[in-house]
């Protein structure tokens, strides 16, 4: 089976579009979102209709859930509580219902799906081998796939040691028999230096996770952004990929 793993689009539509049709060249028997489908972006409603129609499952994420009133946004920063505050006044009905139905966990064959980590769904980072080490010791699956943090990372559990790290565009992991805990990087925010949008795929008769980024009209983003107000320090991390 090939997989498209995508995560933390942020209602940045033209990045979805384009990994969309980056996926599409794949043909790829599935598409799975680890959440974080709004918040931040100028785009919610399309990008929550875009996921719903491709994605054969998706999760929720602390800022989908912020946006839905169901998380205090007095735990985000000034700029995403904005964001999410805004997000919560555009958000259609039909949008709203989809995201109230979704969950921060989930399952398919071999891969245990979590928006943040196994330990805390929606918010504890896994950014360090202590916190890969401890997810990896509460889940089983063959795969454990985390959003969250905007890094896209390949850790392998190595006995009782951690094994990969950062995983760059174009680098392909071998999936060599051990456990691993997988980070697509994030389509609409990404934060690990490379602004473009990521995904990953995954090709379970190959044994092998592909980290794939794509370039996309990040100026159109932008504009979109200062259209509907939205914090211009949130535009503009999004040119450096920070
Ligand atoms: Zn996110």
């Amino acid at each position: 089976m090939r997989i498209a793993v995508i995560s933390d689009i942020h209602a940045n539509l033209h990045a979805l579009e384009s990994v969309l049709t980056d996926v599409d060249r794949e043909s790829v028997d599935e598409i799975w979102c680890l959440g974080d489908v709004v918040g931040y972006g100028p785009r919610p409603n399309e990008c929550c209709d875009l996921i719903r129609e491709r994605a054969a499952i998706s999760l929720c994420g602390n800022h989908d859930l912020a946006s839905l009133g169901r998380l205090d946004v007095a735990e985000f920063s000034g700029d995403a509580a904005a964001a999410a505050r805004w997000t919560s006044t555009v958000l259609g009905d039909e949008q709203r219902a989809w995201l109230g139905s979704l969950s921060p966990l989930g399952r398919r064959d071999g891969a245990e799906l979590f928006h943040a980590s196994p330990r805390d769904p929606v918010w504890e980072y896994v950014l360090s081998e202590e916190v890969a080490l401890l997810s990896l010791e509460v889940t089983t699956e063959p795969l454990v796939l985390v959003g969250h943090t905007h890094v896209a990372l390949a850790l392998a559990l190595d006995g009782d040691q951690i094994d990969g790290g950062l995983a760059p565009g174009g680098v392909t992991v071998e999936l060599d028999g051990r456990r691993f805990l997988v980070n697509p990087g994030s389509v609409g925010q990404p934060r690990d230096g490379d602004s473009r949008a990521a995904w990953l795929l995954v090709d379970t008769d190959r044994r092998i996770a592909g980290f794939r980024r794509v370039a996309y009209p990040i100026d159109e983003t932008q504009k979109e952004m200062r259209d509907a107000a939205l914090p211009e320090t949130l535009a503009g991390r999004l040119a450096h990929g920070l």
